[in-house]
């Protein structure tokens, strides 16, 4: 390891990683992570991505689905460019190896979920999270930078002549400093530590994403939606073992599913967007309608019993393994809304950039792109398109 670098990636996700890719095109990077390279809840993303069609028609759809969704808290600077960007960022993945799902004519399959206009989720065997860090991952090994494992970066300030010092601690509680001339922070969400406080449960694994959070807005980094936070609706109330959950992929839509409360009475529409369907669900268990299971747990029962298995196997043979290996077919699952993903977090302008020069943000720390709501799928595009536009600002900036 050195002691200077000219640009730094903190994170190994999604957002990490496309920024390392782009960011080694410059000489003298490095990539620090806290655990194993590509540990990070990238890894866990099923549902798939969003990707408008190649028309002007399409991109300005996507951006009209993103702003009613947000319900009119978007950045619609950053909406705009994210729009724009989504396509090259997936052609990039695809000629990196990236093998979108089509059909017997070639076309890319898309698919409806809640809240978009049109069919926009693509995926690879609705599996894309581990699809699509598989290609970074092969692609980052390839590429001329530096991979620091297991190194946790604690502080980063601003030092003479404009670079930064960067203090990182291994697990053995050894301290390390560097410098960089420019750093892209890419280190993810804290729901998980958002739900420990909340006393909820969460389909967040433990993590750290936590730690140069607490540092970057004690240093005063301008934040937007703070407190936003988003539940997934679909949380296995019997799965949560201190906290931390299994949840119903949210492709469960596509098939003739209901939510039913204690009565047996139908809530509404599963497939309208999380935002509406989560306060829908809060709303009714502060009315008293919420279901109890043999052990005492309540939520509202998922009817998985009405959807056809070979149906799910044909279509969706993720799932349908999921659904298997989790013992959920042909049964009723009582569920209930879990946090997932962080909807607010720092200010960034289109560029990625923060509001200290060198210092860029990019992936789910960032905030502004989804506001109230953020649609299913965007989350993993978000992460990708801002990675790689982090890490060519960066290049930029440190030329
Ligand atoms: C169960 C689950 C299912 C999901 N399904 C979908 C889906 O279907 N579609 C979708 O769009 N989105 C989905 N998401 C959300 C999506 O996966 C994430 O929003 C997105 O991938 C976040 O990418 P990221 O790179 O910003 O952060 P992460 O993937 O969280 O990566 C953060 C990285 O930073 C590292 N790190 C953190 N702190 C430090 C530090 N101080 N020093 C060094 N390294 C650090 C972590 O170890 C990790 O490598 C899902 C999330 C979960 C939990």
């Amino acid at each position: 390891m050195r002691t200077s670098y000219k640009i730094v990636i903190v994170g190994s996700g999604a957002a990490g990683l496309m920024a390392a890719i782009q960011a080694s095109q410059t000489e003298g990077c490095a990539l620090i992570t806290d655990g194993p390279l590509g540990h990070s809840n990238s890894v866990m993303a099923q549902g798939g991505l969003q990707l408008p069609q190649a028309t002007a028609e399409s991109e300005e759809r996507f951006y009209e689905d993103i702003l009613r969704s947000a319900r009119g808290e978007a950045d619609p600077r950053l909406v705009q460019n994210f729009v724009r960007q989504v396509a090259p960022t997936v052609a990039a993945l695809e000629r990196w190896g990236l093998t979108l799902d089509r059909d017997e004519r070639g076309q890319i399959i898309r698919r409806l979920a809640g809240g978009l206009s049109e069919p926009r989720i693509v995926s690879v065997r609705d599996q894309i999270g581990p699809a699509i860090m598989k290609v970074l991952l092969h692609k980052v090994r390839s590429c001329d930078l530096e991979l620091l494992e297991h190194r946790r970066v604690v502080s980063i300030e601003q030092v003479r002549g404009g670079s930064f010092r960067l203090r990182l601690r291994t697990p053995e509680d050894v301290e390390e400093e560097l410098e960089a001339k420019a750093v892209v922070v890419c280190t993810g969400g804290i729901s998980y530590r958002e739900a420990l406080k909340r006393r909820t449960h969460t389909t967040n694994p433990p993590n750290g994403n936590h730690v140069l959070f607490d540092h970057l807005e004690a240093m005063g980094l301008p934040m937007v939606h703070r407190d936003y936070f988003q539940y997934q609706p679909f949380g296995i109330v019997r799965t949560a073992v201190n906290g931390v959950g299994k949840a119903v992929p949210e492709s469960i839509v596509n098939f003739p599913v209901r939510l039913l409360d204690r009565y047996g009475r139908e809530i509404g529409e599963v497939r309208q967007d999380r935002y509406a369907l989560t306060q829908l669900m809060f709303t009714l268990a502060r009315e008293g309608r919420t279901a109890e299971d043999s052990e005492g747990n309540r939520g509202f029962w998922l009817t998985l019993a009405d959807i056809d298995p070979a149906d799910v196997a044909r279509t969706f043979p993720k799932l349908h393994q999921y659904l298997v290996r989790e013992r959920l077919l042909g049964q009723n699952v009582l569920v209930f809304p879990f946090l997932h993903y962080y909807l607010g977090g720092f200010k960034i302008s289109p560029d990625c950039a923060s509001s200290i020069p060198g210092l860029f943000l990019a992936g789910e720390i960032t905030g502004g792109l989804h506001g109230r709501n953020r649609l299913m799928g965007n989350g993993i595009t978000d992460s990708l398109v801002h990675g790689r536009i982090a890490g060519e600002s960066a290049c930029a900036y440190v030329k």
